[in-house]
């Protein structure tokens, strides 16, 4: 299932690391079980036994000193190194907040280990739910670094896959473009939606390669999909996440992307949320201004969940408006939600952009958003998001 070159495979007894070696690794028990033992004047005394799922050796990640232990396994016992030149390439990578956060809960977690053992029997009903806690906080920890090491994984064995969920004109049915969906084939989990993993590609950095290659996979599958279209100016669109546009050549990157696949940059639409001109509006200006002048487009997405007004974010070239399904589907029902969605389609309007309506799972609320003048719709109504030889029919 797995590369064995990233796993370290030990046999009954064989040691991962003496007491005194240099750390620069920790591991994640994939399977089987380690003894952590130290030395006393009697001997080698069992300091503790970790199996499955658990990680050790974490303080070699944030410096260098020797082990102050020796860890054995006691079956075959199957290893994911986490090596600390890779951590600190990927806490480069990410947020500040998050890079000091780990670094306290590291430090932490040194100062405890040099403290006395705790007693192994009898511990208390407080003692047993403390730890209980903190093995469930672990246990999270170490399924993120699992997932973290499976993402780069991924990429190499092309186990993401893009769906295509088609956009269609309100009044004619006809399908005017696509977007382009990411989904995860996990060899063990299965399909994983783009929800359940992207949070963690943006914290790890793994999303500019992994922006990358959607961008790459939607301009090389256009050609084909683009016969699916029946409008003049068809267009495929890419979700874009914050991070990915303050990586320091997205502009450079998808210039030549579009170039390597003969893309015509008008039917490439990128859709972007309005985090990134919240956090950065100066960048922001500069860096989506560079990407219409490569002659594409742009769409704010979910449009209404944010809390900048139409008329803050008039200022960006944006083309088109995409609003959240959490206001399209209840429109029939709730006053509000109707007096939201229509007067942005005629702001949107107003200021010369098309409107996308998200969601549409009903012909009586495709009907309400066609009377209202939105021009395009998405949602079950027209089709759900399938895979490339689905969407070419
Ligand atoms: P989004 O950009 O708002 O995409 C639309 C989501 O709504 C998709 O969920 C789609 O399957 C779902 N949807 C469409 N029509 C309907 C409908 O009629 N009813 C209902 N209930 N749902 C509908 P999906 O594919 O799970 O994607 C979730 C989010 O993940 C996307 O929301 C987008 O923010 C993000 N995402 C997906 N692919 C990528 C990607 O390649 N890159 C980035 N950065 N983000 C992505
Ligand atoms: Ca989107
Ligand atoms: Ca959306």
């Amino acid at each position: 299932m797995f590369d064995e070159f990233d796993r370290q495979v030990l046999s009954k007894d064989e040691v991962v690391f003496r007491n005194g070696d240099t750390g620069d690794c920790a591991y994640l028990i994939e399977s089987g079980r380690i003894e952590i033992l130290v030395d006393t004047a009697a001997g080698e005394l069992r300091l503790g036994l970790i199996e499955k799922g658990e990680l050790f050796g974490e303080v070699a990640l944030i410096d260098q000193h020797p082990r102050t232990a020796t860890a054995r396994a006691m079956e075959r016992t199957v290893l994911i190194p986490i090596q600390r030149r890779i951590v600190e390439n990927l806490l480069g990578k990410s947020d500040p907040i998050l890079r000091h956060l780990l670094l306290v809960v590291l430090e932490r977690f040194r100062s405890k280990q040099g403290s006395a053992p705790e007693p192994a029997l009898p511990i208390s009903h407080e003692d047993f739910s403390r730890l209980q806690q903190r093995n469930a906080v672990k246990g999270e920890a170490t399924d993120n670094i699992s997932l973290t090491h499976d993402i780069t994984r991924a990429l190499a064995r092309n186990e993401f896959e893009l769906y295509y969920q088609p956009i269609c004109n309100l009044d004619d049915d006809k399908v005017a473009g696509f977007e382009a969906l990411i989904r995860w084939h996990h060899p063990v989990h299965g399909v994983i939606p783009p929800m359940d993993f992207l949070w963690l590609a943006e914290q790890t950095g793994l999303i500019q390669e992994l922006g990358l290659w959607t961008l790459e996979r939607a301009c090389r599958d256009w050609p084909q999909l683009k016969k699916q279209t029946a409008v003049a100016a068809p267009f495929v669109s890419v979700n874009l996440s914050a991070s990915q546009l303050i990586g320091v050549s997205l502009v450079e990157d998808i210039s030549d992307i579009m170039l390597r696949h003969a893309m015509p940059p008008a039917e490439l639409k990128l859709e972007l949320t309005e985090t990134v001109v919240v956090e950065r509006p100066e960048l922001a200006m500069t860096i989506l201004s560079r990407l219409v002048k490569l002659g594409s487009t742009l769409a704010l997405d979910d449009y209404g969940t944010g809390y900048s007004s139409l008329e803050h974010l008039q200022r960006y070239p944006i083309a088109t408006l995409k609003i959240d399904r959490g206001f399209i589907a209840p429109i029939l029902d709730s006053v509000q939600s109707f007096e939201i969605v229509s007067s942005s389609i005629r702001l949107a309007h107003s200021l010369g952009m098309k409107v996308v309506a998200e969601g549409i799972e009903t012909e009586t609320v495709r009907n309400a958003l066609l009377q209202l003048g939105c021009e395009y719709g998405q949602g079950w109504l027209f089709g759900k998001p399938g895979a490339l030889k689905e969407a070419v029919l």
